[in-house]
């Protein structure tokens, strides 16, 4: 009888998902067509020159009715719907845009980091497209940073190698994202020809409370730091936290600290703000190490 009662939930459960993805198909397909998703973009700070390095791209959804939705609350279904090809498309769009915009109105161009989802990472015409998205927009492949979850890119190592050596050769900039996350074998973080790895915020969280983490993070900036690479910590909220990573020789941060991810045209007021105090973008921010 338990056993009945169980499979009864069960199956209502399965029909409300299904209703709900099915109410959202429309919905989801309008908020394309009616230009609804808005690009925030965080800024992102260098340690050692103490200026701004770059911003990574988040996507959000303003919503008529709800207001500024998370992607938490709306790439599930994107993702389920099938949407995940559209949505990467306008991300990678839109991100060129303003990168293009940038090129002309500052004459100087600070990096933007976009998070490859599984799907496009794994898509065989992304070398393709991003060829076709740098001449169409004409802008340095370097100014484009790509990040990859240490997930996505251990599922299928041999294909993820070989995409992430023709991003690299074609001059982008490749970052793991949520470092520490997965369970990527230090033998196959060396041979992955990525620049950048960025440390996930749940290491630098527990910072305070926990003192073995400082451990943790110790030996993850060396070690990525013996790899040549370089290392961004997330998540960075409080001035402890951010000297705490300095000293460890963590290279750049992101964080709420810092600043939380903004409208692009604060960012450009940002960027303007680094100009008037004679700060350009990094070069090392933009070479392919
Ligand atoms: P992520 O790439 O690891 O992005 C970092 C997340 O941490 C962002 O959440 C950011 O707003 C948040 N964050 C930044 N600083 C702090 C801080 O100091 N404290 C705390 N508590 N959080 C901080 P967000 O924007 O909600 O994005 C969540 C995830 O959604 C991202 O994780 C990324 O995996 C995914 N995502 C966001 N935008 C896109 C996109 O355009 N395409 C794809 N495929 N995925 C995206
Ligand atoms: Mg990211
Ligand atoms: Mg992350
Ligand atoms: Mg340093």
């Amino acid at each position: 009888k338990l056993h009945q009662t169980e499979v009864v939930f069960f199956e209502r459960g399965m029909d409300d998902m299904f209703a709900q993805l099915m109410d959202m198909e429309p919905v989801l397909k309008r908020a394309f067509k009616e230009d609804q998703f808005v690009l925030y973009l965080q800024p992102q700070f260098d340690f050692d020159h103490q200026q701004l390095c770059g911003f990574e791209a988040l996507i959000r959804w303003q919503h008529p009715e709800r207001g500024l939705l998370a992607p938490a609350e709306f790439l599930p279904y994107i993702e389920q719907l099938g949407l995940t090809e559209t949505l990467d498309t306008w991300v990678l769009e839109k991100t060129a845009s303003i990168l293009r915009k940038w090129e002309q109105q500052f004459a100087h161009c600070w990096p933007i980091a976009v998070n490859l989802s599984a799907q496009q990472f794994q898509h065989f015409q992304l070398i393709d497209q991003l060829q076709s998205l740098i001449r169409k927009y004409q802008i340095t492949p370097g100014s484009l940073e790509l990040e990859i979850t240490e997930t996505i890119a251990m599922s299928d190592l041999h294909n993820g190698m070989s995409v992430i050596n023709k991003l690299r050769t074609l001059g982008f900039t490749v970052a793991i994202d949520d470092f520490g996350t997965g369970h990527s074998s230090l033998a196959y973080l060396r041979s992955l020809p990525i620049s950048k790895i960025k440390i996930d915020r749940s290491f630098v969280s527990e910072l305070q409370q926990n003192r073995t983490d400082a451990t943790i993070l110790k030996a993850m900036i060396r070690l990525a730091h013996g790899l040549g690479k370089r290392v961004i910590a997330e998540g960075i909220e409080t001035d402890d936290q951010q000297n705490i990573l300095q000293q460890l020789g963590c290279d750049m941060m992101q964080g709420y600290f810092y600043s939380p991810p903004m409208r692009i045209e604060f960012a450009e007021q940002m960027i303007e703000s680094e100009l008037e105090a004679g700060r350009e973008p990094l070069r090392d921010s933009l070479a392919a190490t």
